[in-house]
């Protein structure tokens, strides 16, 4: 295992404390590929399905070997991962393609897929003796490592935008003990204070430009191949807001394919909202990469200058991929229909549902495609995005699929009335 550079090959040791290379572009964890053929098969990871023995039992150290070869002592974990894949027909129906499952992020210990990077980026923080880490944050991240480190004996410190991240996030950050910042400025302005600071003073830096949180983001992709006993999906679709995911899917999807547990590589679709959107518009016109000013109701993916859009772009060319942009009334609407199928998530998360819907209807994504998308998080996240859609207090948002809650009197006569 090295890090290397994802832009001038450049070799570093991994016990180097490290974000970026001498010449500012990102690392990457290169595994020895070749080594591993031999060492693990399908039937590896299909033995430790069942076990309740640590920390085989988590979602992402099942596959450890190709995460992260390091002593089990210095590992921290919930265990997260070993979330649903729902197979969602109605869903499908709507978006228009007979086989649709959700991956659902959202049931990880704190409710979002950043457990399984965060898993992975407290447990080198342990390794490497830091007492100190921080974030820069739209949320989720910042909640899933103030639990990592409460649990560690870390101290957290998080950068968050003053007053654009969703409740239950904030909450999260508070409950956990973390020292929150509320950074009068974006996220963007968050991220860059938080790289500089800790290049600063002795604290470890777990935003997804650390090259490990991607490692453990990678089981994913590791995950839904098992569950779908191996058979290689049509698609995988997912929102791209700082674009570690999707960099993190494909690199492990790669890894599966140059070890050979799989034959086959999926296409990987990137949906960004339309109000952050710097990667889409890159795509589709050919253009180089430019920030944005990022506007969009969801939070999650509220980031105009994402850190990891070079590592994204190859793994998207890399598996013949596609970027796709949606609105808010898309996200919305794609929303409701996750919600109401009894699954739901937060908004960020189904630009996932409502790019494929656009996919479709472009002919990109057919029909008879088996297509995964991945729900990033827990419906619960954004209580207020919930209630105001459904009250019809979104501005700029028709609440399509409403269900308003009824104001009755406390007689049974006024029930009986309001239930016919
Ligand atoms: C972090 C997050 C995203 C965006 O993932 P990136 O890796 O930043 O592209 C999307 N949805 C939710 C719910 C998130 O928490
Ligand atoms: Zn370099």
């Amino acid at each position: 295992m090295i890090l290397r550079c994802i832009e001038c090959g450049r070799n570093y040791p991994v016990n180097d404390v490290r974000y970026r290379c001498d010449c500012g572009d990102l690392l990457e964890v290169v595994h020895d590929t070749e080594s591993l053929r031999g060492k693990i098969s399908r039937k590896t990871f299909d033995q430790r399905l069942s076990t309740r023995e640590f920390p085989y039992n988590s979602g992402v150290w099942r596959y450890k070997e190709l995460i992260l070869d390091i002593d089990n002592k210095f590992i921290v974990s919930r265990p997260e991962g070993n979330t649903n894949l729902y197979s969602a027909e109605k869903v499908g129906e709507w978006v228009g393609v007979k086989h649709l499952w959700l991956k659902h992020e959202g049931e990880n210990p704190t409710a979002s897929f950043k457990d399984r990077g965060m898993t992975t980026g407290i447990t080198v923080a342990k390794m490497m003796g830091f007492k100190k880490v921080a974030c820069a944050s739209t949320g989720n991240t910042s909640a899933s490592m103030a639990a990592y480190a409460a649990m560690a004996g870390i101290k957290a410190i998080v950068f968050i935008p003053q007053g654009k991240i969703a409740f239950g996030k904030l909450a999260q950050s508070l409950a956990y003990g973390a020292k929150t910042l509320q950074i009068k400025g974006d996220f963007d302005d968050s991220m860059n204070l938080v790289e500089k600071i800790c290049g600063q003073l002795k604290i470890y830096l777990l935003n997804s430009i650390n090259p490990f949180r991607i490692e453990g983001q990678k089981s994913i992709g590791f995950e839904v191949l098992q569950q779908l006993k191996w058979q290689v999906p049509d698609w995988f679709v997912l929102p791209g807001g700082n674009l570690g995911n999707n960099s993190a899917l494909s690199k492990g999807l790669k890894e599966l394919y140059e070890i050979g547990l799989i034959s086959r590589v999926p296409r990987i679709a990137v949906i960004q909202a339309h109000g952050a959107n710097p990667l889409y518009r890159m795509w589709k016109k050919k253009t180089s990469f430019k920030p944005v000013q990022p506007v969009t109701i969801a939070t999650a993916v509220k980031i105009g200058n994402p850190i990891s859009w070079k590592k994204s772009i190859r793994g998207i060319e890399w598996s013949r991929g596609v970027v796709e942009e949606v609105s808010e009334q898309q996200i919305m609407d794609a929303k409701a229909m996750v919600d109401q199928a009894g699954i739901g998530a937060e908004p960020a998360s189904c630009c996932s549902v409502a790019g494929i819907k656009k996919l479709v209807r472009s002919g990109i994504i057919h029909k008879e495609d088996k297509v995964v998308a991945i729900l990033t998080g827990s419906l619960l996240k954004d209580p207020d995005a919930v209630v105001n859609y459904h009250l019809g207090k979104l501005k700029g948002i028709e609440s399509t699929y409403a269900n308003r809650p009824i104001q009755i009197e406390a007689s049974l006569e006024a029930i009986r009335k309001a239930l016919d």
